[in-house]
């Protein structure tokens, strides 16, 4: 964009300004509609939902034996859900902001097979490539136990097939080490930000790792044009792929099963608010999506940007989804937090959740490490910068009179809600890493 067509996009959307100039800021969403209205824009539906869970439920026999880590649950994938109530305290005097209800963490962080939120899409894509080469190939049926696979025979099978993706870190770490696992040939292009924590541990699990100098619209570039020239490389396409999608979107349903065991509630007169750390939008996405479907109009989704890569909020504020990145206006792109650091948001998953969002937010990265040092500080769990994108969520809805108005949300309602900060990653950052991001904190 020249200055021309970026003024022209200021007066418009005045909002643009404050992201240029990094100001932390707050969009609530004027156009969201309830469920009903809004579910045929993302094309998708409860039953894609429901067989992705039952496809995840056949793969646990094998994901107990090929990752014991995953032994204590039935080789599901599932985090556990805590409240944070001094936490809570330490953002109320922060922010100097009452949060009203509950404020609880959803320890994706700490996901077995590769601490981050990418264990729900990325392996469930793996998964769905494998079955589905498995039963062309007729050497499985949907009915078999799927620890069979965990052979040999099978390893020797899949050796003949390649999966690339493109990724700044913990999408290539769950794709990586899930598809060498199976016995896979895999490639990660990483883009330049990558810590080379995650591509030292990739190359220890067998996995190829490519290395770029620029950031992940290159990284993912590459990746597909490697795998469009050969055909039995399958290309993983984190800006477009539904099944990435219905992966994280299974999170909804077992949301609700943990809650109801928890004895909280959800309801009209109980709102649950989420807090998503968002980067390209597959994994808040497929997420929001799931929490949707599982509690309807009673959930209201947030997502949380780095001011240097606000993409989602850029691109459904606008309108414009994918026909602008955070570079077309002069923002940088740089950004501490892994995983966000995304130019240009999916222009699949802002058209599909544009009506069913709450809002989007923007905040520091310096913030982002004073939020990593309380939480630890407070509560003694230590997450990576991005998965604290979720942290002020609560007191930015709390202080918002009007959205509250606007949406019905009294006083009562609030007293009785649940803010939940979905915490994407960091469960395996190394010590020295996390020392260094504990350093970074001024709390
Ligand atoms: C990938 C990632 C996200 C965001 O997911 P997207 O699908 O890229 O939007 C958030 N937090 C962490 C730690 C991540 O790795």
């Amino acid at each position: 964009m020249n200055t021309f067509e970026i003024e022209h996009l200021v007066e418009q959307y005045p909002l643009v300004k404050q992201l240029i100039n990094l100001d932390e800021v707050t969009w609530f969403n004027p156009n969201t509609t309830t469920l009903a209205e809004g579910l045929p824009y993302v094309g998708l539906t409860q039953d894609d939902v429901a067989q992705a869970e039952a496809r995840l439920k056949r793969f646990a026999p094998y994901l107990c034996l090929a990752f014991p880590e995953t032994q204590k649950t039935y080789g599901i994938i599932e985090s556990e859900v805590v409240a944070i109530p001094e936490m809570q305290a330490a953002l109320e005097q922060r922010y100097q902001q009452k949060i009203a209800g509950q404020l609880m963490l959803k320890k994706d962080s700490h996901l077995p097979i590769s601490g981050s939120i990418k264990a729900r899409g990325g392996i469930y894509e793996v998964l769905t490539h494998a079955e589905k080469l498995a039963i062309e190939a007729g050497m499985l049926s949907e009915d078999d136990d799927y620890s069979v696979l965990y052979s040999d025979k099978f390893r020797q099978f899949f050796s003949q097939y390649s999966i690339a993706v493109g990724s700044t870190g913990n999408l290539g770490m769950s794709i990586g080490i899930m598809s060498a696992k199976l016995g896979f040939s895999v490639s990660v292009h990483m883009s330049a930000d990558a810590r080379a924590w995650k591509k030292q541990k990739l190359r220890e699990h067998g996995v190829n790792v490519v290395e770029y100098a620029q950031d992940y619209g290159v990284a993912v570039a590459q990746g597909r044009k490697e795998a469009e020239s050969d055909p039995h490389c399958f290309f993983i396409d984190d800006e477009n792929s539904r099944t990435l999608f219905l992966g994280y979107a299974v999170a909804g349903g077992r949301l609700r099963q943990q809650f109801s065991q928890m004895n909280i509630h959800v309801d009209a007169e109980h709102p649950l608010f989420v807090y998503l750390p968002c980067g390209v939008g597959g994994g808040p996405g497929g997420v929001a999506f799931g929490l949707k479907l599982a509690f309807g109009d009673n959930v209201h989704c947030f997502f949380a940007e780095p001011t240097h890569s606000p993409c989602m909020l850029l691109g459904i504020h606008t309108g414009l989804h994918d026909e602008i990145s955070v570079q077309d206006i002069g923002i940088d792109n740089i950004t501490a937090a892994d995983g966000l650091a995304v130019g240009r948001a999916s222009g699949f998953v802002g058209r599909a959740m544009e009506r069913l969002l709450d809002g989007l937010y923007t905040l520091s990265d310096q913030e982002m490490y004073n939020l990593l040092g309380l939480l630890n500080q407070q509560q003694g769990i230590q997450l990576e910068p991005s998965a604290l994108a979720g942290m002020p969520g609560a007191a930015r809805v709390c202080g918002d009179a009007q959205y509250l108005q606007s949406h019905g949300l009294d006083t009562q309602k609030m007293q009785n809600a649940t803010h939940l900060v979905w915490a994407t990653g960091g469960g395996m950052v190394p010590a020295d890493e996390m020392a260094k991001y504990l350093s970074a904190a001024k709390v």
